[in-house]
């Protein structure tokens, strides 16, 4: 290891770098992945505390954009240094620590140093900040560079600041310190032969004409007929080039790769580097496609003897033992194929890799306009990521990457990505703001951004914080509701009703309610089938609300998987519902219930460490009113204000938006939208998604709710707007209802202040 730590590029700046940190505030490190930065530069300022009997001076923290990052970088960073981890080297990520006062060294997620900004304003007792890929430009990290420069400006003179990055735009971040100097250092890295899919499907076709039997794919030749023909077909380079992402041809790359080199005559390391060792790693958009992908090479029989190769998930969800697995060594004569998000793109580094396999997307976080909430989005990358995935297979020999798109789309991806901060909702970080007090006013602070995003759309987030009861009126402090979303890292309006899910205990549904609207669509839908699919879909409907369908769904989904894996496979094949989004689903329960616990809103004992411990999770005190559905849909209600439309006295069946005249129609996709008979107490509709032209809006994801949870949970739409309500509520008088209105409005902050308290 040491000789390892000698050979690292960085090893020969180690005093340019010590250097340049003590005369300046600032100083931002350059370097390609695995040329020792994130390892190395926290361990030589370290070293040299404890060298020149400093050690009790120094207390440096580390950031990284990814949890997994900053745990298995501090394991390594504690054995490079012969300590035991959680000594004088530890780490912090959210609701796990491995720390001691001992500790002078300290990985941390970036949220993790944000929401201790909140606490300790000038980051006392640090005395060093290293930002680590500053260039992933992730919100978080963009908003801690801020935090950061205006307290090298104000309180903390003293406080060193160092940026690390891979590929990176070092005058932007240079100029936003003042002109900070830039260390670069040069790297190591070995000649990799890029591939693109038509070289790919030139290969892997090669095969089929080898009359390989395994090569035969099914089609379904027909609605009418059940009957399923087998042909040999080729891929078409323009159909993979368009699906996200093409199963079978990464399951023929890997068969030539692992199983039939000898007939690989076209894809080729440079130097004829040995591609018949070493581990594999496949990048791929998103967890849903490494399950996907990882279920089909286990169970793919042409791959040969199991034991030859160890399939190894990494992801951001895996528990930090899980990830840990891809970097362990495997036993002789077995090859790792490490399936992985982006996560593998810089910020950790994996030994032996010789092959790389590209799909070219990645998610990303985007506002979705009907919503007005977040979603995920599966999208080309930008040139950069690719260039970046390719580099990870010339780590320590020659190594090839394999393109899963063609070399026409990678022409036409854009050169970078843009900031986060430009793209996503921007809610959650004008909530930390304001709770970290970093800034008083929203606007202020984030056009002091190296790329600051557009007024209008912080003045969208500040709307939707207003409308959801997080921020007071005059846009500058939080509410007590507010204080409690901060510390939530999900989306305000879904942390709203898991907020209220939990006081008044009706949880589960909330949970199910609020992990469907934040996941894909359970209904799967196949254009040949559409009739059959729609019939099976019927059943779960309830007659008014698509929130109970969801919770129909989920529920007969977990009872049949309750029976065996295979039960609840099968369920929702016969059934169309989409596998993926119910697995979403669930593991956002999971992660919802969690992040609860942390913040106190549910009691770890009461039964929610085992949600899918039925009996136990059904009994807890967060579900005594999980049947109670008038509640359940007020609690919706008051995360979705103000997305609900009246009931028009006139014409029965008819709604118009809450705020204008404006009818709304129901999208066919919502269950309320072919019904005939509307009961006269259902006068407000709530929904989640709208959309359409101005002339006419449509709605989806809905249901009815009567007057009273406008009253309880409507804050200040109902004291600016009582007289909509009365006007179908004829037995209130107006001013009756008024001052209904108000009490209990008053009322509803004084138990909001009770209870949040
Ligand atoms: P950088 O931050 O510049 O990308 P790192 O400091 O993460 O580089 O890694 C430097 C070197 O340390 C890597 O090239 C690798 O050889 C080694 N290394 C880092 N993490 C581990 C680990 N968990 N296990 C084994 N080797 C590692
Ligand atoms: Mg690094």
């Amino acid at each position: 290891m040491l000789n390892q730590r000698k050979n690292l590029p960085m090893t020969s700046y180690r005093n340019e770098v010590l250097n340049t940190i003590m005369k300046h505030q600032v100083t931002i490190l350059c370097a390609e992945t695995g040329a020792g930065k994130t390892t190395q530069c926290p361990q030589y300022l370290l070293e040299e505390a404890l060298m020149n009997g400093q050690g009790d001076l120094i207390n440096i923290i580390c950031t990284q954009p990814r949890r997994v990052a900053a745990t298995s970088v501090a394991e390594r960073v504690a054995e490079e240094m012969t300590d035991r981890l959680g000594n004088q080297v530890g780490y912090q990520i959210r609701m796990e620590s491995k720390r001691s006062k001992n500790t002078k060294l300290l990985f941390c997620t970036t949220g993790v140093i944000l929401r201790r900004l909140q606490d300790d304003h000038e980051l006392k007792a640090i005395t060093h900040v290293i930002v680590d890929e500053v260039h992933e430009r992730q919100v978080q990290t963009d908003v801690l560079l801020i935090a950061l420069r205006q307290l090298l400006r104000t309180t903390r003179r003293d406080l060193k600041v160092i940026l690390m990055s891979a590929t990176l735009d070092s005058t932007l971040f240079s100029n936003f310190f003042n002109h900070a100097p830039v260390i670069r250092v040069p790297g190591r890295t070995f000649p990799v032969s890029n591939y693109y899919l038509e070289d790919l499907l030139d290969a892997t076709n090669h095969i089929i004409e080898e009359g390989s039997q395994y090569a035969y794919r099914q089609y379904q030749q027909s609605e009418k007929t059940t009957l399923w023909v087998t042909m040999p077909t080729r891929l078409s380079l323009e159909r993979v080039d368009e699906s996200i992402l093409n199963y079978d041809l990464i399951e023929d790359v890997l068969q030539i790769l692992l199983i039939h080199p000898e007939r690989n005559s076209t894809l080729h390391a440079p130097d004829g580097a040995d591609t018949t060792n070493g581990s594999i790693l496949i990048f791929l958009p998103g967890i849903g496609e490494i399950r996907s992908l990882t279920d089909r090479l286990s169970a793919n029989r042409t791959l040969g003897n199991k034991s030859k190769f160890s399939l190894i998930p990494l992801h951001s969800k895996l528990s930090s033992v899980d990830q840990r697995k891809a970097f362990l060594p495997v036993k002789a004569g077995c090859r790792k194929i490490i399936l992985s998000t982006n996560i593998a793109e810089t910020s950790v580094t994996i030994q032996d890799v010789i092959v790389v396999i590209d799909c070219g997307r990645e998610r990303e976080v985007r506002r979705n306009k009907r919503t007005s909430t977040s979603i995920l989005v599966t999208d080309w990358c930008a040139k950069a990521n690719t260039k970046q995935r390719a580099g990870r297979a010339g780590r320590v020999q020659p190594g090839l990457c394999l393109k899963l798109f063609s070399s026409n789309t990678a022409e036409s991806m854009k050169a970078t990505s843009e900031p986060e901060l430009k793209r996503v909702p921007l809610e959650e970080v004008c909530l930390s703001i304001l709770a970290s007090g970093l800034g008083k006013d929203c606007e202020d602070f984030l056009r002091q951004a190296p790329q600051p995003p557009s007024d209008e759309s912080v003045q969208a987030a500040l709307t939707v914080l207003e409308e959801v009861g997080a921020i007071t009126s005059e846009r500058k402090y939080l509410t007590p509701l507010g204080q409690h979303l901060a510390k939530l890292p999900v989306d305000v309006r879904l942390g709203k009703m898991l907020i209220l899910g939990s006081l008044f205990q009706c949880l589960d549904k909330v949970l199910t309610i609020a992990a469907s609207l934040s996941s894909k669509s359970p209904f799967s839908t196949f254009l040949q089938d559409a009739a059959i699919a729609t019939a099976k879909h019927k059943q779960f409907q309830d007659p008014d609300s698509d929130f109970a369908t969801f919770c129909n769904v989920w529920e007969g989904y977990t009872a049949a998987k309750a029976k065996s894996m295979k039960a609840g496979r099968q369920y929702c094949q016969s059934n169309y519902l989409n596998q993926q989004s119910m697995h979403e689903i669930g593991t956002a329960k999971k992660d919802f219930l969690n992040l609860l616990c942390g913040i106190g809103f549910v009691d770890k004992h009461d039964g929610s460490q085992s949600v899918y411990n039925s009996d136990l999770w059904e009994k807890a005190i967060v579900n005594r009113n999980s049947k109670n559905w008038t509640l359940v849909h007020a609690i919706v209600f008051a995360g979705l204000n103000p997305n609900v439309a009246r009931l028009e006295e006139s014409r029965p069946g008819s709604y118009t938006l809450w705020n204008k005249d404006q009818q709304i129609h129901f999208h066919r996709t919502s269950v309320n939208a072919s019904k005939k008979r509307f009961d006269k107490d259902q006068n407000w509709v709530v929904f989640f998604e709208k959309f359409g032209t101005p002339n006419r809006i449509s709605v989806t994801t809905t249901c009815f709710v009567n007057s009273m949870p406008l009253l309880l949970f409507g804050g200040p739409l109902v004291v600016k707007h009582t007289e909509r309500i009365v006007v179908v509520d004829e037995w209130m008088e107006i001013e009756m209802a008024a001052q209904i209105g108000v009490m209990l409005q008053q009322l509803r902050r004084q138990i909001e202040v009770l209870l949040l308290k």
